[in-house]
């Protein structure tokens, strides 16, 4: 997004960035043009560095695009290959949000943060108190949640320090089955697009991932009449939705190749490359997993195969949704209904890819963005 680049603010309570050792040539710290560079390519509104000393917490919260609301994102606790690494991952990480939060239709920027180390530690409250600390520092306009390497047992701590953290025990709880009933009201358009028809009995779905979203979606489809071809690399998983469904059960390499109508991704990342692409036989992509695409060049390829393709972030924006339940105490139903419009959602990217002559996940970036701009210049006067 080209969005003006409003500021770079760094804040630090202790050392700038202050890694723990000798910066290294592809630190972060290493060089201020750099980090500056970087920030400015970015065209993120804030990114603030944090280090405590006494826990050794090291952390950077990337703040991407307020103009919607106050930007949210997870905490991803990972041991980075050096301070860049990082940073770039928050900045990325916290773009993706500010999109996905714009085409859900929520009132949410998008924010993300990092911590550096080893996730396995046991010694978590120290580390998460001051990450605490650091998301109230910047006063709510970031607000956190889990992500890789954390747990809502980490969120607790952080609420010590600070109110802007959702995710917590007894709250909103798994998101998975809202997700699952957004990416299956997707899915529906997807059909709708493509056959003149969101009826989905008698389709075949072939779903990747028989996990948390995987089971309440083929739970679903199930429900519709759909025929269900599934795998997964955990055979207990694969055994439940054979005995519960009625699917047919597939291993995991076979998934890609098998004749059917639509392919559900819903277990890992970049399954849309050179190598399943040259296998696909269905009409279309339609799944929870995130960053489906191993590189932009594909989403091009998946149409020019005439596969349509639903943008992973439009489509599983239902976990989002929960997570705003949670902040503005929706009720479960009142969350489901707001993932049921991820239907109209998908319908409103396959109308701007057709106008304007791109690819759906191209389309799904333009729907965002006009969103964000319509609601920036309704709020540019005092009030
Ligand atoms: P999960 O861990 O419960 O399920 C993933 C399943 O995929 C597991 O059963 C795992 O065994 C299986 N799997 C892993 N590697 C596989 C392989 N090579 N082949 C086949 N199966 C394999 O996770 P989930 O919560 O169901 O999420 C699924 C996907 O959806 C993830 O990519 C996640 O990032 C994304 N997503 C989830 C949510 C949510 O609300 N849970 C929201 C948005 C996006």
């Amino acid at each position: 997004m080209k969005a003006p680049a409003k500021s770079s603010g760094l804040s630090s309570r202790a050392a700038s960035t202050a890694p723990s050792r000798a910066p290294s040539p592809g630190d972060a710290g290493g060089g201020g043009g750099e980090l500056f560079a970087l920030l400015a390519e970015h065209t993120h509104e804030q990114v603030s560095f944090y280090y405590d000393p006494a826990s050794g917490y090291r952390g950077i919260i990337a703040i991407h695009d307020t103009r919607l609301g106050p930007a949210l994102g997870g905490t991803r606790f990972w041991n980075y290959l050096d301070d860049r690494a990082a940073l770039v991952d928050a900045l990325r990480l916290s773009r993706g949000m500010t999109y996905k939060a714009a085409v859900a239709g929520l009132n949410l920027g998008g924010g993300k943060s990092v911590i550096i180390g080893d996730n396995r530690i046991t010694r978590r409250e120290p580390v998460f108190r001051a990450h605490g600390r650091h998301v109230q520092s910047l006063g709510g306009r970031y607000i956190t949640a889990e992500d890789v390497g954390t747990s809502t047992a980490d969120m607790e701590f952080i609420r010590a320090e600070t109110e802007h953290v959702t995710g917590l025990l007894g709250k909103s709880g798994d998101p998975s089955p809202v997700t699952a009933y957004g990416v299956y009201r997707g899915i529906k358009a997807c059909a709708q697009v493509r056959y003149g028809s969101d009826d989905l009995s008698g389709k075949v779905v072939a779903v990747q991932g028989c996990g948390h979203v995987g089971y309440s979606l083929i739970k679903l489809l199930h429900e519709d009449g759909a025929r269900l071809i599934v795998t997964d690399i955990d055979a207990q998983r694969v055994k439940s939705v054979v005995e519960d469904f009625g699917a047919t059960a597939v291993p995991t390499d076979a998934i890609y190749g098998q004749q059917a109508d639509i392919f559900a991704p819903c277990a890992l990342g970049a399954v849309i490359n050179d190598d399943t692409l040259a296998q696909l036989k269905v009409a279309i992509v339609a799944g929870a997993a995130n960053n489906q695409l191993a590189e932009d060049r594909h989403g091009k390829q998946l149409e020019s195969q005439g596969i349509l393709y639903a943008p992973d972030y439009v489509i599983n924006g239902g976990g989002l949704i929960n997570v705003n339940a949670e902040l503005h105490g929706w009720t479960l139903e009142r969350a489901r209904n707001k993932a049921g419009e991820i239907y109209d959602s998908i319908l409103r990217v396959f109308d701007i890819a057709r106008e304007e002559h791109i690819p759906s996940y191209q389309a799904a970036d333009r729907l965002a963005e006009e969103r964000i701009a319509m609601v920036a210049k309704v709020r540019q006067n005092f009030v």
